[in-house]
């Protein structure tokens, strides 16, 4: 069964998603389940391209996407410290 990512348009949640064969022909969209609207579009998965060229297109995206979670998880943890050095004073 292939799992697709989906980008919610109205609240912006990404969320995997699982399609059905019958169901992706049918044009169908889940809905999201954070606002429960059909207001979705298909995010571009790695696993799901064909052609090269969409290919790297993804893989940048994914790197991009990546980094920006380390730079995330970077200022929380910056955050952090800077919490607990002023703790200590
Ligand atoms: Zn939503």
């Amino acid at each position: 069964m292939p799992i697709f990512e989906f980008d919610c348009r109205g609240c912006g949640n990404h969320f995997e998603h699982l399609v059905l064969p019958w169901w992706e022909n049918a044009g169908e969209l889940p809905e999201c389940p954070a606002c429960h609207k059909q207001d979705v579009v298909k995010a571009l998965s790695i696993c799901a391209v064909s052609s090269e060229g969409t290919r790297q297109n993804n893989l940048a995206k994914a790197r991009k996407r990546n980094s920006k979670i380390v730079q995330e998880k970077e200022t929380e943890e910056f955050k952090e410290m800077v919490d607990h050095a002023n703790e200590h004073h």
